[in-house]
């Protein structure tokens, strides 16, 4: 007899979102009825145990057919399976707590493509986003008759009595063929199917079979090969390898097995820089491997790119990218968590708060960090190559969140400097430093040359400091948040004072400045609308100009926030500083008193030439060159 019966509010909540669920990764499906396949056999082992009615045994197996002319997929498992009461309990009920949370949150709600479907499976019913009709024929041993269950994941279903004889559960999908709607005959396809089994199951720990269908070449009655014969053989294969790497042995899985299961499952072309393989046990307990690329990835500094670790719990893979594990700065790396202490339906609200997530983030960062920190000291050129590669993350991280975690991060990042050929930390800069030098200094520019060359460093040089060469745009941005490092303030070589002199050369300096105010007070008046201030410089000794910005923003700064999208207007308060001891500067008092009305030319000259070697564009090139033009002939012929 053929029973109908209603499905339970909730569920027809949810059959009804699966039915019309825009979730793009349907495939998924798959997946989910593997694992309760799975499941099912675990059941069955356990109870076997312990109760001597049930056979013992340790064939187990799930099974994967496919039939393109019906339109249907199958997955029979020889588990616990179900009896009557059972399948109205549990596929007319909706058992997943984390599922109806989530559920009662979307009320009112369009549920979008990132959301929980498929993230974290919504188990046996996830099968309706392809199918349009579902049959489960189930046995239990504890029953002696099997049952059908029917439904076309509408309000109700059926059940009826069936001829099943063995134990388990056959659950066989009636994809979905509609005139207007999606149809989904990919999945009706050996290919298909195996990769998805390689993709999401691989490590389940029964065999998952299918009949495949081959052509072979035709054998003659000594075994020998007959030409151009051929003939299909059906053969049972396992798609899966069922033994997961991370259940293998550490100490037994070689390096090179390590960066093949890296690149098979990252999509990799190169072996991976490092891989950092933790078992931890204890209240939390959970495996993680985690590789660093070789290379970055392209589309690493793009919107697109998602970072995040594999989850699975208990040989199921959950997620492909669960980002909770990663901080933002590691985005770069890739590998897996495995914990069974995870459920297997924790909808994605709980995920972000999910506390042993949060302290298997934590540990992995410390681990990754302290495993960068050894590399650095043990192998400081693969350490290189790996900060060529990813070291502009790690100063973003040092810049993000306010600088929280500077103090992990500092001693990771390398410098260029101007008196170094390789990359040092702060550290060694601080180890190498002249007992009198009170601050680190850093310069901003493309190159090391440009800055050795640039007239800032004319007193430096004299004075023998090293100057951190710093070339990339979030820089300076590190370094504002840094501030110091070993209570050594750093300083830019090309902002406000930089107090290198001794106290008679400044009582000097001071004492010009006063004596030639009127003539600093006329090429500001001529500067303006350009210069905040002209001055008497303390850093040049061979150069006759410089420009330097005040103390607040930076010319680089200004050059990378004016970049940044949305029309800011911000600048940089620009210094003129004129070396007091070149024979420019007395050129220039000469005209100041003799020549008075070319010295506004001169005043622009100096300022654009000054423009110039700060690597910033002038505005009026063809009045520069005219105004040098000018110069030239007069100075020729004079
Ligand atoms: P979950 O597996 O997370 O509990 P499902 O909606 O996927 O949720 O399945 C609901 C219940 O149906 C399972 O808990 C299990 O008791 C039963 N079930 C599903 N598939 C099978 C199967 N292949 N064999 C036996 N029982 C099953």
């Amino acid at each position: 007899m053929k029973e109908k019966m209603e499905f339970k509010t909730e569920s027809k909540r949810l059959l009804n979102l699966m039915v019309h669920s825009i979730y793009t990764n349907k495939e998924i499906f798959l997946r989910e009825l593997i694992s309760n396949a799975s499941d099912a056999i675990d059941k069955y082992h356990l109870t076997s145990l312990t109760d001597d009615k049930l056979e013992k045994t340790n064939d187990y197996e799930i099974h994967l057919s496919f039939d393109k002319k019906k339109r249907t997929i199958t997955i029979t498992d020889n588990g616990i399976g179900m009896t009557y009461d059972e399948l109205v309990a549990n596929l007319g009920t909706i058992a997943k707590s984390g599922t109806l949370e989530f559920l009662q949150n979307m009320k009112g709600k369009e549920l979008k493509d990132t959301d929980l479907i498929g993230q974290f499976g919504v188990g046996f019913y996830s099968a309706f986003m392809i199918s349009s009709k579902v049959v489960v024929i189930s046995k239990s041993p504890f029953s002696e008759k099997s049952y059908k269950w029917t439904s076309e994941g509408e309000d109700s279903y059926t059940i009826e009595e069936a001829n099943k004889t063995t134990r388990g559960t056959e659950v066989t999908l009636h994809i979905r063929k509609n005139e207007d709607e999606e149809t989904y005959d990919e999945f009706l396809d050996e290919y298909k199917l195996t990769s998805l089994v390689k993709k999401y199951s691989d490590y389940v720990k029964y065999p998952i079979t299918m009949e495949k269908t081959k052509e072979v070449q035709k054998l003659d009655d000594e075994g020998k090969e007959i030409e151009g014969k051929y003939e299909s053989v059906t053969e049972k294969e396992t798609l899966n390898s069922m033994v997961p790497i991370w259940n293998k042995n550490k100490s037994e899985v070689k390096p090179e097995e390590l960066n093949e299961f890296y690149k098979n499952q990252y999509f990799d072309y190169t072996d991976p820089l490092l891989h950092i393989w933790t078992d931890v046990e204890g209240a939390l307990t959970y495996k993680a491997i985690v590789f660093i690329p070789g290379k970055a990835p392209y589309n690493l500094y793009s919107e697109k790119y998602e970072k995040g670790l594999q989850l699975y719990a208990k040989g199921v893979f959950i997620m492909d990218k669960c980002k909770e594990l990663v901080p933002d700065y590691l985005r770069f790396i890739k590998g897996l968590v495995v914990s069974s202490d995870l459920s297997l339906n924790i909808s994605r609200e709980i995920l972000q708060h999910n506390r042993q997530l949060k302290k298997i983030e934590q540990n992995l960062e410390k681990k990754i960090l302290n495993e960068l920190e050894k590399l650095l000291k043990n192998e400081p050129e693969k350490y290189h190559a790996f900060f060529k590669e990813f070291g502009v993350n790690l100063k973003y991280g040092i810049y993000d969140n306010f600088g929280e975690k500077k103090e992990m991060l500092q001693d990771l990042i390398l410098f260029k400097t101007v008196n170094n050929d390789d990359y040092i930390t702060l550290k060694e800069y601080l180890e190498k430093m002249p007992t009198d030098q009170k601050e680190i200094y850093y310069g901003s520019a493309p190159s090391k040359e440009a800055i050795k060359v640039s007239p800032q460093m004319d007193m430096l040089k004299k004075k023998g400091y090293d100057v951190l060469v710093l070339s990339d745009e979030i820089d300076e941005f590190m370094i504002n948040i840094l501030r110091e490092y070993d209570k050594k303030p750093f300083k830019s070589i090309n902002q406000g004072d930089l107090d290198l002199l001794d106290e008679s050369e400044k009582t000097k300096i001071k004492e010009k400045e006063t004596e030639q105010k009127d003539l600093l007070e006329t090429l500001k008046t001529i500067l303006s609308s350009e210069v905040k201030d002209v001055k008497l410089s303390t850093r040049l000794a061979d150069s006759p100009v410089c420009l330097v910005s005040g103390e607040g923003l930076s010319f680089e700064m200004e050059k990378v926030i004016n970049q940044m999208p949305g029309d800011k207007d911000m600048k940089a308060d620009k210094i003129l500083e004129i070396n007091p001891n070149h024979a420019l500067f007395q050129a220039i008092e000469k005209v100041y008193n003799e020549d008075r009305e070319s010295l506004d030319d001169y005043a622009w000259i100096l300022y654009n030439q000054a423009m110039l070697i700060e690597g910033l564009s002038i505005k009026d090139p063809v009045s520069f060159a005219d105004k040098m033009v000018k110069l030239m002939v007069k100075a020729a012929g004079k």
